[in-house]
């Protein structure tokens, strides 16, 4: 077991409940999806999980370990975000986008070179066409591979994605959903993903949470969702 929610709460101080007593498991590994329309909840958890929002009762516990006990700058290191607006740094290039990370770790520069040609390989953008360009230079659909893979370049273990594909255009946002797919059965990461798009829930999830109000409605396979809607 990796991210546990113990009766999990947020209310905003204007007294809206966000999130009402959430309780959920999420394995390792797993590619977990929240569904749901919009206002119910979604981005509200995913917060939650690498503390951007405190939660206002319960607990989240990552590794049996409660996130408030973590350093906060160590959790989000350790946990890759892909936001559905495309958030590169426009004045750098994409190899300094992606080593935002692994030099705040430290790591050293010959390896953190090697990660990022690794990383652009991985998404199938040749290293030596596209390293030193900047993110204007890319098309959408690129930039947000770079986002993707910039989340993973330091190894983080969780990787929170918040509809990272639902800018895009239906060809490039599927093609998207086909590479992310084929890049978790290489990593294994535990990846949280929010949508409000079924079919996409459905491609992608190895299991899904339908919210609704700030509340679980159902958690399953998709199998069992596509049979018992
Ligand atoms: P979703 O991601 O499913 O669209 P959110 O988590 O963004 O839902 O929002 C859940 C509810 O909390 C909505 O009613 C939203 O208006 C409200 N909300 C979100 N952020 C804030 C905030 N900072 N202050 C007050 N209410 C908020
Ligand atoms: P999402 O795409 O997740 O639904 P929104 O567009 O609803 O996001 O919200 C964008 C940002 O505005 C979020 O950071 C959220 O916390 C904040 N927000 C959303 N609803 C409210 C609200 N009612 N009051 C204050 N802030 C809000």
């Amino acid at each position: 077991m990796m991210i546990r929610f113990e009766n999990v709460t947020k209310q905003y101080q204007d007294g809206t409940k966000a999130v009402d007593s959430l309780n959920l498991e999420i394995n390792k590994g797993e590619f977990f999806v929240f569904i749901g329309p919009s206002g119910c909840g979604k981005t509200t958890t995913l917060k939650m999980i690498n503390r951007l929002i405190e939660l206002t009762e319960g607990t989240i516990f990552i590794n049996d370990k409660k996130i408030s006990e973590y350093d906060i700058h160590e959790l989000r290191w350790n946990i890759g975000y892909v936001l559905q607006q495309i958030a590169l740094f426009p004045h750098m290039t994409i190899e300094e986008n992606i080593s935002v990370v692994p030099e705040l770790k430290k790591w050293k520069h010959g390896e953190i070179k090697k990660r990022v040609d690794e990383l652009l390989d991985m998404v199938g953008l040749d290293p030596e066409t596209y390293r030193d360009r900047k993110p204007s230079e890319l098309s959408g659909g690129q930039q947000q591979r770079i986002g993707v893979i910039r989340a993973l370049a330091a190894d983080p273990e969780i990787i929170l994605m918040d509809e990272p594909f639902s800018a895009l255009d239906p060809i490039s946002r599927e093609k998207l959903q086909k590479d992310i797919l084929d890049l978790q059965q290489r990593i294994r990461k535990t990846i949280i993903f929010v949508t409000h798009d079924m079919q996409e829930a459905l491609a992608l999830g190895d299991r899904i949470c339908i919210m609704q109000h700030g509340e679980i409605v159902q958690v399953d396979k998709p199998e069992a969702i596509i049979q018992n809607p």
